[in-house]
């Protein structure tokens, strides 16, 4: 049997060997720092990323290479993409690492995003702010995620105290999108370029870390139509093998995008339980050059996170019928940390 490997141990690595392993394939993990979670169903190699030997070791022990986390130093994709094939691609990986580049991609698709300008100074960000205005958002330009690395500015004379508090870093101003709604499409391209795409969901965030997915997003079929197409032009310009998620803001004036994630995506957990295949099975099956499952939805979800203390909920959760339950097994507990997620499924109205 072949072998697929993931890079990165967190809850979406153990999600997506539990998908290899229903399809009949072994999974080898490769986790360099201390992710708890993948092991349940995997073989896991925890080496950090310059141990080459380690890394070469891994890529001979599998047939193809996937990730979980889109961070990974260029250096160890060059080791591995030496061996073994690597879905999705190098290309998706550097678009995705830098917020600038991503913008200018999706600019250069034609789609729509939040204004930006780049940061590499005080003096950058003076000006950004006079060109956007406030509010704005100063983001570092990598590594950020659930909110982090991401300051407000609510007027010019905070300038300072944001520019200082990248710590140097690149980063990138935005202006503030007045949206009436987050929602995200998790799509899906195969290795012959066919194109499948779950309905949209609406997301709703709490201090920077998601919070809940609905299925399906109250927004009128027209936008669902532009936001799945939009999706389908990232990932064909990309010649993308594998999930991709697109964050979505809805505005009057249309959808923007707010960022894509080369990756099975937090917003597509409800797939497991509203669809015959869900996003993790859909990628494990785009890297190792299956069909694609079609990704239509068979009920309502509501996915929601379970952060930090939630887990105090799950024997409550745990005796309500319709709701599946996904915990991550982490063994410790801290404010902000998601440890699993509950879907409440519901019969399809729409
Ligand atoms: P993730 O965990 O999704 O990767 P992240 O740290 O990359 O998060 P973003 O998705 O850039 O952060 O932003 C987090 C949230 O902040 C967004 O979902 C949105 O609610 C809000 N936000 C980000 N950028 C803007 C913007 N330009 N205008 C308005 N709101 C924004
Ligand atoms: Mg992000
Ligand atoms: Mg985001």
């Amino acid at each position: 049997g072949a072998t697929i490997g993931v890079l990165g141990g967190g809850q979406l690595g153990r999600m997506l060997s539990v998908a290899a392993a229903r399809l009949g394939y072994r999974s080898h993990i490769f986790e360099p720092g201390a992710a708890p979670a993948a092991d349940v169903a995997a073989d896991t190699t925890r080496a950090p990323y310059e141990d080459g030997e380690a890394l070469e070791a891994f890529a001979r022990s599998v047939d193809v290479v996937t990730f979980e986390f889109e961070n990974v130093p260029a250096e160890a994709l060059d080791r591995i993409e030496a061996l073994r094939p690597l879905r999705p691609n190098r290309k998706a990986l550097a678009v995705s690492q830098d917020r600038l580049h991503e913008k200018d991609f999706l600019c250069g698709l034609g789609l729509a995003t939040a204004p930006y300008r780049n940061v590499e100074s005080e003096d950058d960000l003076q000006r950004a702010v006079e060109a956007l205005g406030c509010p704005s958002i100063l983001k570092t330009r990598r590594l950020g995620y659930d909110g982090k690395g991401q300051v407000r500015l609510a007027a010019a004379t905070d300038v300072p105290e944001a520019y200082a508090a990248m710590q140097g870093a690149p980063a990138l101003l935005e202006g503030f999108v007045d949206f009436s709604m987050e929602i995200s499409v998790i799509a899906a391209r195969g290795v012959s370029g066919e194109v499948a795409c779950f309905d949209p969901g609406q997301n709703l965030h709490e201090g920077g870390i998601l919070r809940r997915t609905t299925v399906p997003a109250p927004i009128p079929a027209r936008l669902r139509t532009d936001a799945v197409l939009l999706a389908g032009r990232i990932l064909n310009a990309l010649d993308y093998v594998g999930v991709l998620g697109v964050e979505l803001f809805v505005t009057p004036a249309g959808l923007v995008v707010n960022e894509i994630a080369p990756r099975v995506h937090n917003s597509g957990h409800w797939t497991q339980n509203g669809c015959a295949v869900d996003q993790f099975e859909q990628h494990i099956r785009a890297v190792a050059g299956w069909p694609l499952g079609d990704g239509s939805r068979y009920a309502d979800v509501v996915m929601e996170n379970l952060i930090g203390d939630d887990m105090d909920r799950v024997p409550e959760l745990a005796s309500t019928p319709s709701t599946a339950l996904h915990l991550y097994g982490k063994a410790e507990t801290r404010p902000g940390r998601k440890m699993g997620h509950a879907n409440h499924v519901s019969p399809k109205t729409d």
